[in-house]
Order: structure tokens, then sequence, then C-alpha cells
């Protein structure tokens, strides 16, 4: 089968030809609907290098960890799963044992340290590929939902899905705001989530024009970059700053941006991987306000998720390739070139 394999650090993903991966015990082979492609997986195989790289993402693997497909075989001792029904991946693995991945938490596994690898797509064979095999616990069904178009869910969707939840407190009752920054995959979906968990005014910035006129059409209202944003994003607020705000970026000015805004005792979640600092202080930071990040999301928050897209709730914009331009999917991530998600559907539609 083709596959899009991650070889070396530093370099590019290849489209190699591998063998079609068997279901070990507990495992069900998929044939895969749709496979996100995302900014992740840029910063995995662009910027770790042999010392910064955790070893659970050392190449090689198949990339793709948000992935959608039908059931094609059951690994032994695997019942209760029918051949052809469709599925979203929760693509963390962690030792199913622990207090956090009892939960669903595999995100937070407490023997990570002893796993070989983080995720399906991540130091683990992902869905980048025809087929791939992944534990039966990890499978999320999507009835007769469209399952292409539902293949970002399992993280565009998961992420800010986990960082929104945890941020209702904030974002219930009246008068309440959220500002999303940077509008691309993860952060499409997050303003669809927090029309339908919320009743917050929801306010989002990007760079690019296409993806803020997108999100107006999801009910948000846009404010630009450049002089006079904060204000205006204050002003939006009726003076009193974000209650929760949601930064899908992460660089310095965007974190700074964040915190330039928030409102006393809100919160700020970056999300975001940019690596950008923010020096707090007790005068620099509105009282009371929590700043923290947040790590993809759990197996019932996706099976939460799944019923919101089944409702028709929320969908992904998605832009498809053919497995033989899944390389040119990358490329295009990589120059901003992508409105929404690539999605790779190795078997068309
Ligand atoms: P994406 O490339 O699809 O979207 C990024 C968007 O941000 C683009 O629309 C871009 O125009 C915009 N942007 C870039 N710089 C900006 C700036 N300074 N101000 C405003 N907008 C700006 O990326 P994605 O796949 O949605 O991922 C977003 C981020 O979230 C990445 O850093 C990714 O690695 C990270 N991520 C984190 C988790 C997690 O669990 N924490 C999970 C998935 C992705
Ligand atoms: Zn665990």
């Amino acid at each position: 089968m083709r596959a899009v394999v991650f070889e070396q650090l530093r370099t590019p993903p290849v489209l190699i030809d591998r063998d079609r991966p068997r279901p070990g015990p507990g495992e069900v082979l998929l044939k895969v609907a749709g496979a996100g492609a995302c900014h992740s997986d840029v910063a995995v195989y662009h910027d770790f290098d042999e010392a910064s790289a955790p070893p659970q993402l050392k190449p090689s693997y198949v990339l793709g960890h948000e992935n959608s497909g039908w059931v094609e075989e059951l690994g032994e001792g695997v019942t209760g799963l029918a051949k052809g029904d469709a599925y979203l991946v929760y693509g963390p693995i962690g030792c199913g044992r622990c207090p956090a991945c009892s939960r669903g938490q595999d995100t937070y596994c407490y023997n990570v340290a002893d796993m070989p690898y983080l995720a399906a797509g991540l130091g683990r064979d992902g869905g980048m590929a025809e087929y791939m095999t992944v534990p039966a616990r990890n499978l999320v069904p999507l009835g007769d939902a469209d399952p292409f178009a539902a293949a970002p869910l399992s993280d565009a969707g998961l992420t800010p899905y986990h960082a929104i939840k945890l941020s209702l407190p904030k974002l219930a009752g009246g008068g309440k705001s959220a500002l999303v920054i940077g509008l691309g995959g993860l952060g499409l979906v997050a303003v669809q989530i927090l029309g339908a968990l919320t009743g917050a005014t929801v306010i989002a910035t990007d760079m690019k024009a296409e993806a803020m006129a997108r999100a107006e059409e999801f009910g948000a209202v846009t404010v630009p970059g450049g002089d006079g944003q904060a204000e205006r994003i204050r002003e939006l607020t009726g003076g009193q700053g974000v209650t929760a705000v949601f930064d899908f970026v992460g660089v310095a000015p965007t974190i700074a941006l964040a915190m330039g805004v928030v409102a006393r005792q809100g919160r700020v979640t970056i999300v975001g991987i940019a690596g950008g600092v923010y020096e707090w202080s007790f005068f620099a930071a509105p009282y009371e306000v929590d700043l923290t990040s947040t790590y993809w999301g759990t197996i019932e928050e996706l099976h939460e998720v799944a019923a919101l897209y089944r409702a028709g709730k929320i969908a992904p914009d998605v832009e498809y390739f053919a497995m033989d331009d899944a390389l040119e999917a990358y490329r295009r991530l990589e120059a901003g070139e992508i409105s929404g998600r690539a999605v790779v559907t190795p078997h068309g539609r």
C-alpha cells in the first residue's frame, strides 16, 4: 500500500510503498477514509533534531494522527465490530491502565516514558496511508455521517473542544466573550464549537482575510491584526475584556495579544505550539487570570465531538487530496496555502 512516511529528522516526508499492516491482538485494521494534515506534523518533521526530539517521536513511521476509516479486519480477541462500519480514530495511545488512561485521557498517560510511541501517526504508524491499525478502544462510531470530512475531528475538532470545555465556566451566562486567534484547521472548528456550546460573543482574528470571512460565516465578529486591534477587541466586549481566549498560533505576539485583551478573572488557553515566550508579573496580568496550555483531548470528548458532527452542529472545512498528492498537501500547509484542513482520501470519495 502507499503511505506518507516520516523517514528522517528535519526532512519532509516521502510517499512510498509499505506492506499493509496486520492487526495485533485487541486491534482493528481500518481502511482509511480520510487523513488530515495537521500543522503539528510540520513541527515534528521540521523542528526536532536528534537532541530535541522526544524518543517516542523519532522516525521512521507513517504520519497522520487525525483519521477516519472503515473496519476491514478484526485482530485476535476483538468482537462486536462489523466490517464496513465507519469510525473516527482517537489518536493518543497510552498504557491503557493508569488513572489517566482509565478516564480516556491517554494524552496524559502516567507511563508515557515506557511507551514506544505517543499516538497513531506520532511515533507509531498513522493513517496517512491506505490502511492503518488501531486498538479497538480508540474507535469512535460515525454512524452514517460523512466519514471523509469527519477525519479532522480527531484532532482539529477534539483539541479545540477540550480547550473550550475546560473554559466553559468562563463562557456560560450573559455578557461573556471568546477570542479565537488563528483560523486554520483548529481555529475554524473552534468558532463552530463555541457557537454550538455557548452564547458568548465570538471574536476571531487571523492574518488571512479569507479565513476571517469564513469565521464570520460561522457567526464570529472578526478583527484584523495591526494597530488598534486590542482596543477594537475590548470595545466589542463593552470594555470589560475577553472572558476566554484561545490562541491557536502561540507565538510571542499572539500570547501578548491574548494577555492584553483578557478580562479580569478570565482564562487564556495556548493551543498553538510555536513556543512563544510571555513574561508574567503580578502587575502585567489582570487579576485572577488563568493562563494555561492544553494538549489534544479525551476519548469521551471525541464521542461528544462526533455527536455534535452527527447532529450537524459542526463540520470541518476541508480541501481533499488524492494519495498521489499527499506531499503537495503538506507543501501547501507549510506555505500557508490551505483553507481549513487538507484531508487525504487514499481510496477516493
Ligand atoms: P493551520 O496552519 O491550519 O492554521 C494556522 C492559522 O493561524 C492560519 O490560518 C494562519 O494564517 C494563522 N496565523 C499564523 N500566524 C498568525 C498570527 N501571528 N496571528 C494570527 N493568525 C496567525 O494550523 P493548525 O493545524 O490549525 O494548528 C494550529 C496550531 O495548533 C499549530 O501550532 C499546531 O501545531 C497546534 N496544535 C496543537 C495541538 C495541541 O494539542 N496543543 C493539537 C493540534 C495542533
Ligand atoms: Zn496510561
